[in-house]
């Protein structure tokens, strides 16, 4: 799976976890994943004890990326090639993509809806974790000859060859996005997958990444999607200033999710029997439950914001703090 020569054994091979077959990087293309994707290209201790045997490397495509982001992994594809390793990026042509969700504003356009910070979060699980494991079922089917059925081959893959090391970029000090695989819902996925972090493993924290990556010339920033509801002030400053068209594009989407659910801004408030809940006037008591990216602050009035808040920071402080914070808060997986 991978043309890179493996080192003799050593001694550290009595800590090494030989008995699993197969490693997947997931990769999100930002520091994290792109540190632990050049340890393994570079360093023959770390594959030896983190992924000793096959390897694959595969991302989700958003379809919401920065350009940079997909400049860069247009280079990472090209010098997996080279070093033998398979690089696989799902993009919604290949079917694993649900029909709804075939990219962050796909679903958002179609569906008359926004993203936004006051509803549960759903996309990582579209967008990432979902179309990642359809695709492994898939490959695991093609590669080792399991069967495809709703994740009976990830399972049978697992019976046969030991679970599936699932490595997740997560830094030292981002702990808390550590998933408990015993509590993931799926039986298939707890009899199946093996998370592990090798960056909270080796002590390397968000720094740590971006030194390693600047020594090998590499300028990668934080993925996540340009439309996402939990970037900062910052980041929105940063979107006004270096993508306006992404920008004036997430406020027509949240202007007509906003037209579309116009019943939900007066809403009347009701108590535990449902009953109307009254004010000291006596007036019926309601609330806006249209929410838009920020919740009931529309997306303009936020962007005017931030124009404000940061009109003292220059571009290179806006980009060097967007260099240097990533906020997507998807959970491990
Ligand atoms: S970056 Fe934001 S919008 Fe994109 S998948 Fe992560 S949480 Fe969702």
């Amino acid at each position: 799976m991978t043309g890179i020569e493996k080192s003799p054994a050593t001694t550290d091979d009595l800590f090494a976890p030989q008995g699993n077959r197969l490693t997947v990087l997931s990769f999100g293309a930002g520091q994290d994943s792109s540190a632990l994707l050049e340890l393994y290209l570079d360093d023959p201790d770390f594959r030896r004890r983190y992924a000793p045997n096959d390897f694959v490397v595969v991302m989700s495509d958003t379809g919401d990326e920065f350009d940079q982001t997909y400049d860069h992994i247009r280079d990472v594809q090209r010098r997996c090639k080279e070093a033998g390793v398979e690089f696989v990026l799902i993009n919604p042509d290949m079917g694993f993509h649900s029909e709804s969700w075939r990219s962050l504003r796909h679903f958002y356009r179609t569906k008359g809806t926004i993203g936004s910070k006051a509803f549960p979060k759903t996309c990582t699980d579209r967008l990432k974790i979902q179309p990642i494991y359809r695709w492994l079922e898939h490959w695991l089917s093609q590669r080792y000859g399991v069967k495809c059925n709703r994740k009976a081959g990830i399972r049978e893959f697992a019976a046969r060859y030991g679970r599936i090391k699932m490595m997740i970029g997560i830094a030292k000090g981002e702990e808390s996005r550590m998933a408990d695989p015993a509590k993931n819902p799926n039986r298939w996925y707890r009899e199946s997958i093996e998370p592990i972090y090798p960056l909270v493993d080796m002590g390397m924290d968000r720094a740590a990444c971006q030194e390693l990556l600047h020594a090998k010339g590499l300028y990668v920033i934080p993925s996540n999607c340009k439309a996402c509801p939990f970037l900062s002030e910052p980041e929105l400053e940063y979107l006004r200033r270096f993508n306006p068209e992404s920008l004036a594009d997430w406020v027509e989407l949240e202007a007509a999710k906003l037209k579309k659910h116009a019943d939900k801004n007066e809403v009347i408030v009701t108590d535990k029997d449902g009953q109307p809940k009254r004010d000291r006037h006596g007036n019926v008591k309601v609330e806006n439950r249209n929410y838009g990216v920020f919740g009931v602050t529309p997306l303009p009035v936020k962007i005017e914001q931030a124009k404000e808040d940061y009109a003292s920071w220059s571009d290179e402080d806006i980009a060097a703090y967007r260099y240097s914070h990533g906020h997507c808060v998807a959970t491990a997986f």
